[in-house]
């Protein structure tokens, strides 16, 4: 399993994150009363409300019409929380790398949520991240904390080190998610636009209905044809009376025959061989092999063809078709060029095409 590959529903990261943030919030909590330092508890309480609530909200269907507001207030609160930790307790203990953690996360949520605001929305939010933080530490440097400045004490040492390994640790593990949540984000873009691309390019060389190539799409393996030394044959076939089948039957009718004649094509056609719908109920099919090995596998495309009983709405449609048929060492005998060699192919066996149909049609002509 390729853990890229994972697609995580929006509303499902959004309950995480709010879940990670509220236990993070209450490790603070503990981490505050044990150091006593009652009011940044007290701040924490509102934070882990506010936690607990987005969680249980984001559960909701509506979550994502209301996103931009909930962005906008985890965005609030953090950073509220790391200048209160930084101006309160001092920068020891590493409360500002969360202000900084904001950005990424406003940037991921932002993103994922509500593209159209992103860029003033994100801009706005890096310079208040830079000049909050800046001032916070400014104003600890020059005065001292508030808990030194108005308390006149300062925290003990081992508290000031187990929050900044806390700080640390969780910091780490926000960027680390983060990081891989973009990663994974990106990852589906790409696929996405790439399944897109497969399905536009075929698309744009098959035909819709009968699924060969179209027309337009046979020129690069002309080349191909033209540069090889491959024996091949170039075969055109029309259905027979198809304007009768449609009359009679209807134009639905006259569909499912152009669909299960382009099967019945496709089915007897080698790996290297190709099929295209050339027009209306004109199919042209390049096989790969000498005169004598195509004759025989057109020959059984024409028996399988004859043999269609196709049931419409209790009549029974019975189809034929009638093929022109060259092989590639034709054209060399009658002096033409690579390059024009396909071309001056096709020509023949529509010829050979025309004279089929004149002359009783159900034929192959060679
Ligand atoms: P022939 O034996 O001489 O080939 O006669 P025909 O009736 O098969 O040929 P004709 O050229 O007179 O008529 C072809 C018909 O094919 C006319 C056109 O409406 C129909 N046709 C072309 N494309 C489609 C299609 O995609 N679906 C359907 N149902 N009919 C189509
Ligand atoms: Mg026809
Ligand atoms: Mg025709």
């Amino acid at each position: 399993m390729n853990l890229l590959n994972i697609n995580i529903k929006s509303s499902l990261k959004y309950h995480v994150m709010f879940s990670f943030g509220g236990i993070m919030h209450i490790s603070f909590l503990l981490l505050f009363f044990y150091s006593e330092v009652y009011l940044l508890a007290l701040i924490n309480i509102v934070s882990v409300i506010i936690y607990v609530v987005g969680a249980f909200c984001s559960k909701r269907a509506n979550f994502d019409k209301h996103c931009y507001g909930w962005i906008i207030a985890l965005y609030t609160e953090i950073t509220v929380h790391a200048v209160s930790c930084t101006v309160f307790l001092g920068y020891d203990e590493g409360f500002f790398m969360y202000s900084m953690m904001a950005l990424p996360v406003a940037a991921y949520t932002l993103f994922l949520s509500c593209r159209e605001k992103f860029g003033v929305t994100i801009v706005v939010m890096a310079i208040t991240t830079a000049v909050t933080m800046f001032c916070s530490i400014f104003f600890v440097n020059r005065c001292g904390s508030v808990l030194e400045i108005f308390m006149n004490r300062d925290i003990p040492q081992r508290s000031t080190e187990i929050m900044r390994s806390v700080n640390i640790f969780f910091n780490t593990g926000l960027i680390f998610s983060f990081s891989m949540l973009f990663v994974m984000e990106i990852h589906t873009l790409f696929r996405k636009l790439s399944e897109t691309n497969d399905r536009l390019a075929f698309t744009a060389t098959h035909d819709a209905l009968t699924g060969l190539y179209n027309r337009h799409s046979l020129r690069k393996f002309f080349d191909e044809l033209e540069n090889g030394s491959d024996l091949f044959c170039v075969i055109m076939g029309d259905i027979d009376d198809f304007k009768k089948i449609n009359d009679t039957y209807g134009h639905d009718c006259g569909d499912i025959v152009l669909k299960t004649v382009a099967d019945i094509v496709m089915k007897n056609m080698g790996e290297k061989d190709i099929a295209c719908r050339w027009g209306g109920e004109e199919f042209l099919i390049i096989m790969r092999g000498s005169r004598d090995e195509c004759f025989d596998r057109i020959s059984l495309v024409k028996a399988q063809i004859n043999a269609l009983d196709i049931s419409h709405e209790s009549s029974s449609v019975h189809v034929t078709m009638t093929f022109g048929f060259a092989d590639s060492d034709e054209n060399l005998q009658s002096g033409h060029s690579a390059r024009e060699s396909i071309d001056s192919l096709i020509s023949m066996v529509d010829k050979r095409l025309y004279k089929g149909k004149t002359s009783g049609k159900n034929v192959i002509v060679v």
